[in-house]
């Protein structure tokens, strides 16, 4: 019979950073609608897996120079490539032991809950059968690794852990293994500084008014979140001012574009749990060397002289539009026929 501590070593030979273990019961009290119980029914365990978001792909966004790596590194890669190959290989392992696994990537669609109000949605789906909840159910992954031993919800409503804080992705797996349960977190992380709602530039969460909630016979609290603003904020600040783009940013992976890199709940905490060393995975340099940027959008856009230099003398500036067209095409025949120039060093 397979223990919990081969399937940890097992998982973190397959690249978890961190692996948190629960049985089914911790999900007692939860709704029907969020109780992966009713997903598995025989189901005996949680396995929670949690992969870091490596500090250098905030890099680009803390400097103003590069928006796309946390997006697809820190954010969809996570999520969609690398935490399912972990998922799957581990899947493989327990059901060639004659355990039945459910492999659960961190991704939304069909929940009759919606992800981001948390509001059910009338009209969007039917209990299969009577007494089930409406398809699909929907697990909060952060409530899961907090079931299952790995950290506790800071303020900014975000799971913070001692190895990594705020940084890390989960995809979790219920299985029929019976295995030994990680105790649940006890540690104090979260010292309510709220650095995550002041530096938070969506303006999303609430400095005083609070989300009580008793998870696994324990009372959590969180600031209260408001989704709709963390949306708009995430994409680069609710007056866009952390918004460098004059155009729609691209989905990264068909993702979302976090160009606003988590400001306050990511970054902000983040400097403030190295600073006061509360986490394990510390740098040799500390992340932030000047103060936070901001787009002044009151001035009008303007090439500076350096560009009108180099690429306006060698006649290499074209219109945003061309850059548009030719996406839209996703063609390099067409590039050539609107006569673009084409950068030799690019091409
Ligand atoms: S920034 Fe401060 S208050 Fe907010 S989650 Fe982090 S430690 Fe807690
Ligand atoms: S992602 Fe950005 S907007 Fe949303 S809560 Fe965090 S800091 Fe605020």
């Amino acid at each position: 019979m397979i223990t919990a501590k081969e399937v940890k070593a097992h998982a973190y030979r397959l690249g978890a950073d961190l692996c948190g273990i629960a049985p089914m019961s911790r999900f007692e009290g939860a709704p029907p609608q969020n109780d992966a119980r009713y997903i598995f029914p025989n189901a005996k365990s949680l396995i929670v897996l949690g992969f870091r978001i490596a500090r250098g792909t905030l890099r680009g966004i803390e400097e103003g120079t590069l928006f796309s790596n946390y997006s697809s590194m820190g954010y969809a890669a996570l999520n969609q490539v690398y935490g399912p190959m972990v998922l799957w290989n581990l899947t493989r392992i327990l059901e060639d032991e004659g355990h039945e696994t459910i492999p659960m990537l961190n991704a939304n669609g069909g929940e009759a809950i919606n992800p981001v109000t948390g509001n059910f949605r009338r009209g969007w789906s039917r209990p299969a059968r009577p007494g089930k909840p409406y398809p699909d159910i929907l697990v909060h992954f952060r409530l899961a690794a907090f079931i299952a031993g790995l950290g506790e919800i800071g303020w900014s409503k975000l799971l913070l852990t001692p190895q990594f804080g705020p940084r890390q992705r989960l995809a979790i797996m219920l299985t029929d293994a019976e295995l030994e349960p990680d105790p649940i977190y006890e540690g104090k992380i979260c010292d309510r500084c709220k650095l995550c709602v002041k530096n938070c530039h969506g303006n999303a969460l609430s400095m005083t008014e609070s989300v009580k909630v008793t998870v696994a016979g324990h009372e959590l609290e969180w600031s209260k979140l408001n989704p709709l603003a963390c949306e708009k904020g995430i994409q680069g600040g609710s007056e866009g001012e952390l918004n460098p783009f004059e155009v729609e940013y691209p989905r990264m992976y068909g993702y979302g574009r976090a160009i606003e890199g988590a400001c306050g709940c990511m970054r902000a905490c983040m400097i403030h749990l190295e600073e006061r060393r509360k986490i394990k995975n510390l740098f040799n340099n500390p992340f932030r060397s000047e103060p936070q940027w901001t787009i002044d959008r009151s001035k009008p856009y303007e090439l500076t002289k350096e560009i009108e230099e180099y690429y306006g003398s060698r006649g290499m500036i074209e219109d945003v539009q061309d850059y548009i067209k030719y996406n839209e095409n996703d063609n390099y025949a067409t590039a050539k026929k609107t006569k673009q120039k084409i950068n030799p060093l690019i091409d």
